[in-house]
């Protein structure tokens, strides 16, 4: 408090004014405008290929994880812990989960053949084709060096990730 030349029982703070505050209720309601239909508070915090990618290096299945928020898949190689510098050990596999889900329906048209592409030229919906490949048991292993996923089918079929974009 600091007193100023003012007249007797007037006092000016020296601290700054509170800036106006936002009730929770109001918080929560504007949040509910910028997420459509108001449930979505949280994004989708689900792997949807958990389960279905290997490493190249290692050939082990990748573990999911998050990355920057994003859904992504890792591979340690079988090391745990805290990492001890062995210039031998292979660099841990990253890979994002969005830059893989673009290139499923192309994957599953290599896999399925023309036959059953969708009508009037839609492509499958990266989800059907998740479905695809776990009802088929199919496995897809990611090669970090050529940034390529490619299937355990008899005919290999492969896709490039591009991973710049
Ligand atoms: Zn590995």
């Amino acid at each position: 408090m600091q007193r100023w030349g003012l007249p007797d029982g007037w006092v000016i703070s020296a601290r700054p004014a509170h800036p106006a505050l936002v009730s929770e209720t109001d918080y929560i309601t504007v949040q509910g405008i910028q997420t459509p239909r108001g449930a979505a508070v949280r994004p989708d915090r689900c792997h949807l290929l958990a389960g279905l990618l290997r490493c190249g290096i290692c050939g082990r299945q990748l573990e999911s994880c998050w990355a920057n928020n994003r859904a992504a898949y890792r591979c340690r190689h079988g090391h745990t812990g805290a990492s001890r510098s062995d210039p031998d050990r292979p660099k841990n596999l990253y890979v994002r989960e969005d830059h893989i889900l673009p290139h499923l329906p192309a994957l599953h048209i290599l896999l399925t053949g023309p036959s059953d592409i969708v009508p009037d030229g839609a492509s499958p919906d990266p989800r059907e084709v998740i479905d695809h490949l776990r009802t088929s048991k199919i496995t897809l292993t990611y090669e970090p060096e050529t940034r390529t996923l490619r299937t355990g089918t008899p005919k290999e079929v492969k896709v490039t990730i591009d991973q710049k974009r």
